[in-house]
């Protein structure tokens, strides 16, 4: 069967079914990292991602900004589980035409951001390929007591997301942005969120995997969805490449959060809706009526 007709997501769970595991497995495919054991207070984290030019980037896009974006959508994963970064392992494919000037650029985002984030670059590898693709795998750590999973929401949690949605693939936040691992070691250590996840494919398809794990569903208020300049609602529940995050919090921390949030201004979280027991996603308009939503994500194929 050709991969257009069964999916991306339908891919994957095939392959999972006949995936060597080992014992040691806190967490395997399913969230944004595997999760493995460390030591005796904290778990290992595990994740790549791979970017490939005209599907990830165009060519217009700067070198350093390729290079920030390949490691960033990997801290965003990191994030995503409330850990925080270490080490990575960085592999490109080039074409013989491709400049030593632009893989350097390339690199000089990559180091950029790797130092701010204290993030070490190990190693890699360096092969030939026809177009320019980059694959970044990140370690990073977690103290076992702030570990998110996506499978943790309950009903009547609180849904919130840390920044605006839509249309980042034609402004250069795709490109540009900062991971949101400050805000996650924030959350986690003050206001432990029920489940959590980076917006990667787009905020129905995301918020859909932490309702399928955690078999609820949602409610989204969509007078409070946060919007990028110039984005609809549909472009905020249905674009990718935002890397927000978006989280669930049980109703007495969400209303704590709220207080913070008054009185301090560091970050402004989004509450954009409630998980409730009834499954699928929903809209609740202004008029007070609901509306069934599409869960559906960007998918590759
Ligand atoms: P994210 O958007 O957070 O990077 P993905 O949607 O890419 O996550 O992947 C979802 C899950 O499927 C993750 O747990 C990831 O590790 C796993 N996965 C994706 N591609 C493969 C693959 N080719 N083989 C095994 N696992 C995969
Ligand atoms: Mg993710």
């Amino acid at each position: 069967m050709s991969l257009q007709k069964i999916g991306e997501f339908a891919l994957i769970s095939a392959l999972s079914k006949s995936l060597s595991l080992s014992k040691n497995v806190i967490k395997g495919i399913g969230d944004d990292t595997a999760v493995l054991p460390l030591n005796k207070s904290k778990y290992l984290l595990l994740t790549t991602d791979m970017l490939v030019q005209d599907v990830h980037f165009t060519r217009k896009a700067a070198p350093e900004m390729i290079g920030h974006k390949a490691l960033a959508c990997n801290i965003s994963d990191i994030a995503a589980m409330g850990g925080m970064p270490t080490h990575a392992v960085v592999s490109i494919g080039l074409s013989k035409h491709c400049s030593t000037e632009f893989v350097k650029k390339v690199y000089a985002g990559i180091n950029s951001l790797a130092r701010n984030f204290q993030v070490g670059i190990v190693g890699g590898d360096t092969v030939r390929a026809r177009q320019f693709v980059i694959n970044i795998a990140l370690l990073g750590e977690v103290e076992k007591k702030n570990l998110v999973l996506r499978s943790g929401a309950g009903d009547g949690d609180w849904i919130w997301v840390t920044g605006p949605l839509g249309r980042a693939w034609k402004t250069d936040k795709h490109l540009s942005f900062t991971p949101r691992v400050a805000e996650a070691r924030f959350l986690v250590s003050r206001f432990k969120p029920s489940a959590m996840i980076d917006v990667s494919d787009g905020l129905a398809g995301d918020l859909g995997h932490i309702l399928e794990q955690s078999r609820v569903g949602a409610v989204l208020f969509d007078d409070q969805l946060p919007l990028n300049k110039g984005a609809s609602l549909r472009d905020a529940l249905y674009d990718g490449e935002d890397f927000e995050l978006a989280f669930t919090m049980n109703p007495a921390k969400a209303k704590k959060l709220m207080e913070w949030q008054e009185r301090k201004q560091r970050w402004f979280f989004y509450p954009i809706g409630r998980i409730t027991n009834s499954k699928g996603l929903k809209l609740l308009g202004k008029d007070g009526r609901e509306k069934k939503l599409e869960i559906k994500g960007f998918t590759h194929f």
